[in-house]
């Protein structure tokens, strides 16, 4: 059963509207929050996802809100808006807010809680009521803030982590909607193998090494299994499982089925010209430091990976390639 919309569709609030911090609070205080979380392995499109949904005027993308407290604000990266983090428009002010009249250590004790409650799996065996308590009343506060600072109907997080999808779903005025976000194993090993030099304004914070193919598969199958646990978990009226590759290939329609799911609506000027900018992702792919994004599949793999090795991740993952509805012979 869909929950009560946390602001009317599509309607923004402008926080300039309201007075203080406390009077915008309080307009929305006992409403959900709407969330949609994009949930699966590294390089299957999460951060693209984002940008366009982000684009919505009736969303807001927040990029992989996990590294906003683990690395992002603690060494001043880079936002998508171009600024650094400690001087964007969006996250300065948010984050201040956060950090205000809390106990000291506070960040130190709530970033070790999200790691414990929130990776690929998280046994509840793995983690104390107080961690659960520490990460669920921190985030519930700071995805407030968000959703009060950009007045939009919902809020994206790309943070990818199944298990981090399970705490969310726990927090009592979070109403979460989860999209399983897969990618074809070849295209994920194929653009794992690749390596890269760090360069921090580009969005690469850290040298990106490369990963062996079955490496790669071994993790793709258990992030994906672990996503299929989670939405079992939230139930069929709160996920979605979509390709990547359908995203590429048709964003409208992809964007429709999304904001369907959460019931939220959609104002076709916001997609129709097919061109996308991040607004203020943090943390993710370095695709979001980049303006007038125009969605192009990236099905390089089919033309440079060997037969053999497409041949042995075919082997290894077969399984949920056809459970996911990928060809075999590629
Ligand atoms: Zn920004």
């Amino acid at each position: 059963m869909d929950m009560p919309l946390a602001h009317d569709n599509g309607r923004d609030i402008n926080p300039a509207e309201h007075s203080t911090w406390d009077e915008i609070a309080s307009t929305a205080e006992t409403q959900p929050i709407k969330l949609i979380y994009i949930c699966g392995y590294g390089r299957s499109g999460s951060t693209l996802l984002d940008i366009l949904l982000g684009q919505q005027r009736s969303m807001f993308g927040g990029g992989e809100i996990i590294g906003l407290s683990q690395h992002v604000y603690l060494n001043d990266e880079y936002c998508a808006c171009g600024e650094r983090v400690r001087s964007c428009s969006f996250w300065q002010p948010v984050v201040e807010q956060w950090h205000a009249q809390q106990p000291p250590r506070f960040i130190e004790e709530f970033r070790r809680a999200q790691w414990k409650v929130g990776t690929v799996f998280s046994p509840r065996r793995w983690f104390g009521s107080r961690d659960l308590e520490t990460f669920s009343s921190h985030t519930a506060r700071l995805m407030r803030l968000m959703s009060d600072r950009s007045g939009k109907a919902a809020i994206v997080d790309s943070s990818k982590w199944p298990g981090r999808g399970m705490a969310l779903a726990k927090i009592k005025g979070i109403d979460l909607h989860v999209i399983h976000l897969v990618r074809d194993v070849r295209g994920v090993a194929w653009s794992l193998s690749k390596a890269y030099e760090a360069d921090a304004s580009k969005g690469l914070q850290r040298v990106i090494v490369p990963k062996p193919l079955l490496y790669s598969a071994a993790r793709w199958a258990y992030v994906n299994l672990a996503a299929e646990w989670l939405c079992r978990k939230v139930g069929p009226s709160k996920y979605l499982r979509i390709r990547y590759e359908d995203v590429a290939a048709d964003p409208a329609g992809s964007l429709q089925r999304i904001a369907s799911l959460a019931g939220i609506a959609l104002d076709p000027r916001d997609y129709e010209a097919g061109e996308f900018n991040p607004v203020h992702q943090v943390a993710g792919n370095r695709l979001r430091m980049q303006k007038g994004i125009r969605v192009k599949s990236d099905d390089s793999w089919r033309k440079q990976m060997p037969e053999g090795k497409r041949r042995l991740l075919t082997r290894a993952c077969g399984f949920l390639l056809a459970r996911y509805g990928y060809p075999m012979g590629v």
